[in-house]
């Protein structure tokens, strides 16, 4: 998958043909802060393509042919907006501080209860909390975080 920031860079023509409900909600992971959409794939008829945004950094990836090739594609312009429009997220937006503040401790009470116990976390429980999580980053303006370069050379011996 190849990321790219697509924030602050005009739409593509291309994408002006889709539609954010083209994407089909996958998951949402809690430990990475991804969520997961796919749509089918034109030049690979019966394959999916598997488009991604991260809510802390808004950085998107894709395994479609464009995205590997280096272009940019639809999947990555209209993620967010997909993301935008899925219900954990306009139900999180719509709640009230105190709500939103006793879901995401709940999601998260949840989440780690079941990991405690090495059971399947329920992937419902997962959504909400990454949902909330999102709600909160963008109530009190926190800002994007900003994936941190760590490869330094190596210093000789
Ligand atoms: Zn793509």
């Amino acid at each position: 998958m190849v990321a790219q920031q697509t924030a602050t860079r005009p739409l593509l023509s291309s994408s002006l043909w889709h539609c954010p409900s083209e994407l089909a909600f996958v998951d949402a992971c809690d430990l990475t802060n991804v969520v997961h959409f796919s749509a089918p794939s034109k030049s690979r008829p019966g394959d999916a393509n598997i488009s991604a945004l991260d809510i802390l950094t808004r950085a998107t990836f894709c395994n479609c042919r464009a995205s590997e090739t280096g272009h940019r594609c639809w999947h990555q312009e209209l993620v967010q907006a997909a993301w935008d429009g899925h219900p954990a997220r306009i139900l999180s937006a719509r709640y009230s501080d105190d709500q939103l503040n006793t879901a995401g401790r709940k999601a998260a009470h949840l989440t780690a209860w079941a990991r405690g116990r090495r059971f399947r976390v329920h992937p419902l429980d997962q959504l909400a909390l990454v949902a909330c999580r999102d709600e909160y980053r963008r109530r009190y303006r926190l800002t994007a975080l900003v994936a941190v370069d760590v490869a330094e050379p190596i210093p000789a011996a």
